[in-house]
């Protein structure tokens, strides 16, 4: 057991009760420059750190980057439990830091012999202070988030698109949201030609899960949907991808429909009286024998033609069908969610992801102030009228591919198409995946979106 203090006024540590060398220490230390301490003696490992570095999101990011510092020494300690004592900061900041905390306190261990030995050793995180009323549920959010990182770092030898819609089913079991998986047969009949003509080279077929949150005391008459791209790998099919920093991390091109996952896992558990249902098309793409070729032109389920120059441009090809299909619950709000395309990622880095979209301008600030206050930040990018000729056909209606230059823009523009409701979409090909570790958002899936989306839905349901 080690115990962590946050606190912003240095006379607030004489009110702490720790044994008296560790209040002596840290009242002489607090005098320095420093914002984090550590005691370590016979009384125990004892952390302590000054709130009011900076100001608002920016001091709570801080915070849970001291978090994920502390994170990482507990475990190396091999401590069991912590107890996280917000002594007199805002409630905002002492859950930030906890927050960060447990959001390092995850390993993906499934795959090594020697995971018992090597697990991390930190099982309980509790909290008091201003800010306790908030620690169950962002520890559901965190799971949430965990939820997500498990399905993108699961490789697709272990998911594949049958896989990832028998996960929705567990989770649904899990939250209390039901789970209707159609099969390839179900799909023909829908002719959701999309996801089919992606599935084409592949040798396992495709599913598409629809997954329904709808408890009697919604206050939504109108669902909120949330669209995610479960290409479960991606080749680039036939118009093949370079392996280094290329084809060798695509099993996270599901990590659009891990948010849905993640965040439809989190409004059961968390009961919010809201209205919610996630789409996901779900297919790797591959460059199998009968696979589509550039220049093929498809039917998508709303009847659109799609000439495909570009077989790497596949998730579009899905999220239109289950955008187009979405329609029918007449939604209040559609959020798609997708790995898609490399200018988004080229755009923004790892630090935002790109958002674009015909909701109200105060929906759009809504997510956006939810995504600032989690640190999962938005950019907005337009969707001028020229995107949209960008992607027009000349043999067909629409082709799967603009210029190099504005893709992340003619990518959504080819998505706004299959509209005809308030809708957001979130590319964040520059944000799911992370190639080192970044303080608590880990290597691997980052699981972003989960926590934007989740804060976005509680203030809603607050609201
Ligand atoms: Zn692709």
């Amino acid at each position: 057991m080690s115990t962590v203090l946050l606190i912003q006024s240095k006379d607030a540590i004489s009110g702490v009760s720790i044994p008296e060398p560790v209040k002596q220490y840290f009242s002489q230390a607090m005098s320095g420059e420093a914002w984090s301490y550590t005691y370590r003696g016979q009384e125990g490992v004892f952390y302590l750190e000054k709130a009011g570095k900076g100001q608002g999101h920016a001091e709570s990011e801080r915070l849970r980057k001291a978090g994920s510092s502390i994170a990482k020494s507990l475990n190396a300690d091999k401590t069991n439990s912590v107890n996280v004592i917000n002594v007199d900061a805002t409630a905002e900041w002492g859950v930030a830091l906890a927050e960060g905390l447990a959001l390092t306190n995850y390993k993906f261990d499934k795959y090594l012999k020697d995971r018992e030995k090597t697990a991390l050793s930190l099982k309980i995180i509790t909290y008091s202070g201003a800010g306790a009323e908030q620690w169950n549920a962002v520890q559901t959010i965190v799971e949430s988030v965990f939820v997500a990182r498990d399905l993108v770092n699961e490789p697709v030898l272990g998911l594949n698109a049958t896989g990832l819609a028998d996960k929705f089913v567990q989770l649904g079991q899990q939250a209390g949201f039901s789970v209707e998986v159609w099969n390839k047969a179900k799909i023909e009949s829908q002719k959701m030609g999309g996801l089919l003509s992606v599935n084409k080279g592949s040798q396992d077929p495709p599913t598409f899960s629809i997954m329904e949150y709808k408890p009697a005391n919604a206050k939504n008459s109108k669902p909120i949907v949330l669209v995610g791209k479960g290409v479960v790998f991606d080749t680039g099919g036939l118009s093949l991808k370079p392996t280094p920093a290329s084809m060798d991390y695509m099993k996270c091109d599901m990590a659009g429909s891990a948010v849905v996952g993640g965040v439809m896992y989190a409004v059961g558990k968390l009961n919010l009286p809201l209205w919610v249902i996630g789409l996901v098309p779900a297919t790797d793409n591959r460059p199998g024998e009968n696979a589509i070729c550039p220049g093929d032109i498809i039917t998508t389920f709303d009847g659109t033609t799609v000439e495909v120059l570009n077989t790497d441009a596949e998730g579009r090809l899905i999220l239109c069908d289950a955008l187009a299909f979405a329609k029918k619950y007449e939604p209040e709000l559609v959020m798609d969610f997708a790995t898609l395309t490399g200018a988004a990622a080229r755009a923004l880095g790892a630090y935002g992801s790109a958002m674009m979209g015909t909701a109200d301008e105060s929906v759009k600030n809504d997510v956006k102030a939810a995504g600032d206050k989690v640190y999962e930040r938005l950019a907005e990018f337009p969707l001028w009228e020229e995107y949209s000729e960008e992607m027009k056909g000349d043999i067909s209606d629409l082709k799967n591919l603009g210029k190099a230059e504005g893709g992340a823009q003619t990518a959504g523009a080819f998505l706004k198409y299959f509209t005809n409701y308030p809708w957001l979409h979130f590319d964040i090909a520059g944000t799911a995946f992370n190639h080192a570790p970044d303080a608590y958002r880990v290597k691997g899936g980052t699981g972003v979106g989960v926590r934007m989306v989740v804060q976005f839905l509680m203030n809603k349901a607050n609201g």
